[in-house]
């Protein structure tokens, strides 16, 4: 097993829990948060887009890290998620009358607030630094064996499961597109949102009631070079000066950065995948990790709705 990110947690997890008694080994040379899904700001919707039209798959999907974000919180005894919803300020007068109609047509999925946003009622806030670290920790209670390094393809071992992030590049060069994203962290006394928001940016709540994650940046180019905090935040602040005009003033605590991984693949969704021989893959969850890790990793594991990927003139295999 490869990688401590959302996708190998949950594959971990759910090795152990369909197949207790087998020896599960999870590789990762990094730090726990140093991944993307450590930058993650923690937003978890079933929606996505300007048109906050239905993800493919979100019920299931969203049944399934739900349970999962339950687990680790019974086993942490801290809650690590809000089931409070997201509101979503219309951005023009366009998007707010696709509002309206969403909540005369949907009221079971939308509501409307006294501030006339969109409140998308099944939205949950989930505080990543603490989801990571409580799965983590509930892995090794279940007997995971954690080994701080790369992982080993070695032919030996019955399966080999890679959820790598945009480590995927280096198995299976050119099937996948990268954005860097970096979200900042500011410390804002008191709190000024309840509830997290979606505007053209967002504002996503911590644990800590006194922060939040400002986010985010979609940045396609020089990604082999470091990411550059300062544009990022200049970035930032435009972009949720509407929604959070007080930033102007403020200084971000931390920014984190990360990577995420698309399919190519029209549908965008997160790719399962057997390369042949006792190696697997879970990749491409973009920037919805969150409402798909846990579905897929539980697929993947069950070996439900798996691609058989045609190597081609892959190096890995
Ligand atoms: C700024 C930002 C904000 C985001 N906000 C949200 C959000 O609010 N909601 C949401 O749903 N999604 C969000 N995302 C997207 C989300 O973070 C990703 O979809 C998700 O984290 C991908 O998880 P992953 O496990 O596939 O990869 P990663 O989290 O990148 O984990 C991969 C892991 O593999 C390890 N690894 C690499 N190579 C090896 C190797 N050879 N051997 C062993 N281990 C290895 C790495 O060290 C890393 O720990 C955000 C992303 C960014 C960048």
């Amino acid at each position: 097993m490869a990688g401590r990110g959302f996708a190998g947690l949950a594959i971990a997890y759910y090795l152990k829990t369909f197949f207790p008694t087998s020896k599960v080994v999870l590789f990762d040379p990094n730090p726990l948060k140093e991944s993307a899904s450590g930058a993650a700001s923690g937003l978890l919707e079933p929606i996505g887009g300007r048109l906050a039209a239905r993800s493919l798959r979100a019920t299931e999907a969203m049944a399934e890290t739900l349970e999962l974000l339950k687990a680790v919180s019974r086993d942490s005894k801290k809650e690590v998620y809000k089931a409070c919803g997201v509101i979503h300020p219309p951005i023009d007068e366009k998007q707010r009358q696709l509002f309206e109609k969403k909540v005369l047509d949907h009221p079971e999925y939308f509501g409307w607030t006294d501030e006339k946003e969109l409140l998308v009622k099944e939205g949950v806030n989930v505080f990543s630094s603490d989801y990571l670290e409580g799965l983590f920790s509930l892995l090794l209670k279940l007997g995971v064996e954690f080994i701080p390094e790369k992982v080993v393809l070695d032919p030996d071992v019955k399966k080999i499961f890679l959820a790598v992030g945009d480590q995927i590049e280096t198995f299976l060069p050119g099937r996948f597109r990268f954005t860097r994203g970096q979200a900042m962290q500011v410390r804002q006394k008191p709190t000024l949102f309840r509830l997290p928001k979606v505007h053209k940016g967002y504002v996503a709540l911590d644990s800590d009631p006194e922060v939040v994650h400002v986010g985010s940046t979609y940045e396609r180019l020089n990604l082999h070079l470091p990411p550059n905090e300062m544009l990022a935040i200049k970035e930032l602040k435009e972009r949720n000066k509407e929604i959070f005009p007080e930033l102007e003033g403020l200084l971000p605590e931390t920014v984190k950065a990360g990577t995420r991984v698309y399919s190519k693949d029209e549908s965008r969704l997160p790719q399962a995948l057997f390369l042949g021989g006792n190696c697997y893959a879970l990749t491409g969850l973009g920037s919805k990790g969150l409402l798909y890790h846990a579905l897929y990793a539980k697929e993947l594991v069950l070996e439900e709705n798996i691609k058989l990927f045609i190597v081609g003139n892959s190096k890995t295999m």
